[in-house]
């Protein structure tokens, strides 16, 4: 493998193998004077997934960039495992698999079944497209909003899902993600935690304020004095990190939808959680408001959620009589004449 295309896709084994040959020791990526600039390109990768979404582009027409590129994934993994964040590891994992799609464009078929086939996927290669085992294609487009990607939508020949191209970077791009993602946080010693730690420090604090931002963006085409008292309640616990059960999660994720709320911003509104995981709570959500199974979900009524023990903190207004459900209680509660002075 040339070392050009071991920075660009470091993940691929060939490409930490190449690694090991370089004899770069762990201490030395970590304090080596001459590997500063490595450093600073690990750092600048973490940003770039953190800020934009997407790891950049870096020149890596000569040796001595190539190598730097190549260095920087290592360096941000670590970096990225320091943070221990599951919401931000996520965040990475999307980044670095992001930027490996755009750059699948450019390359072969074959070296895209290639990586394909060491993520785990099974294929071959049809005439006109790529024919992607039924379960696999199943398992990696189960996050794909799009109706474009839903099973009824597709050309199955002999149990393979028949893709073209783009579709099956797509799906490479996904599996990439959910790898990533399992395999971060690293365990990371105290050399690494000291070495990293300004970064880091930078890092949570620029988590803190997006999360803060979020709690308020998601919400704000909802009146929070409008929620019922067990819809309140449940948005507490999942944001405090408490086990909350199945059906009041339930509830909670249809009662959104149904005012409005898509996945991503209920999503973006459960991540503040300190147990928050991602991959699982995305399909969760998209599960029950019905980008997945195509069933948009509506949340109980009061006697059901009581007979579930998740009518919590009922009220005044949950008892006069008219409440039969919580989301007659956010209508009625928005209809409600202020009090005067
Ligand atoms: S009575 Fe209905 S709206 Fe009020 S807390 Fe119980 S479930 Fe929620």
């Amino acid at each position: 493998m040339e070392l050009q295309v071991a920075a660009k896709y470091p993940f691929l084994k060939e490409s930490a193998n190449y690694l090991k040959e370089t004899g770069v020791t762990l201490d030395q990526l970590v304090q080596g004077l001459s590997y500063e600039s490595a450093r600073l390109a690990g750092k600048e990768r973490v940003f770039e997934a953190l800020e934009d979404g997407e790891v950049g582009d870096h020149p890596m027409l000569t040796k001595v960039d190539a190598t730097k590129e190549l260095l920087s994934y290592p360096i941000a993994r670590m970096i990225v495992s320091a943070v221990a964040d599951r919401g931000f590891v996520r965040r990475y994992a999307i980044a670095e698999s992001k930027k490996a799609n755009e750059r699948f464009r450019n390359e072969s078929d074959q070296f895209l079944m290639d990586v394909a086939s060491e993520l785990g996927l099974t294929i071959t290669k049809e005439d006109g497209g790529f024919a992607v085992n039924f379960a696999d294609f199943l398992r990696f487009s189960a996050t794909m909003r799009s109706k474009s990607w839903k099973l009824v939508n597709q050309n199955i020949v002999n149990g393979n899902v028949l893709v073209s191209k783009s579709r099956l970077s797509r799906i490479v791009e996904q599996m990439l993600t959910e790898k990533i993602s399992a395999e971060l946080p690293l365990e990371v010693t105290d050399q690494i935690l000291d070495a990293f730690r300004p970064t880091t420090e930078e890092i949570k604090e620029i988590l803190e304020e997006k999360r803060k931002e979020k709690k308020t963006e998601g919400m704000g085409r909802l009146s929070i004095v409008r929620l019922p008292p067990c819809m309140k309640k449940l948005l507490d616990m999942i944001r405090a990190g408490e086990n909350v059960p199945h059906s009041g999660r339930f509830a909670l994720v249809a009662f959104l939808h149904t005012l409005g709320m898509d996945s991503q911003e209920i999503l973006d509104t459960f991540s503040t959680a300190p147990d928050f995981d991602p991959s699982k709570s995305e399909y969760q959500i998209r599960h029950i408001t019905g980008d997945i199974s195509g069933t948009e979900y509506t949340p109980p009524e009061c006697s059901t959620m009581r007979s579930y023990g998740i009518c919590y903190d009922s009220d005044q207004l949950c008892g006069d009589g008219r409440i039969k459900h919580p989301l007659m209680y956010y209508r009625v509660k928005g209809r409600r004449p202020r009090s005067r002075k």
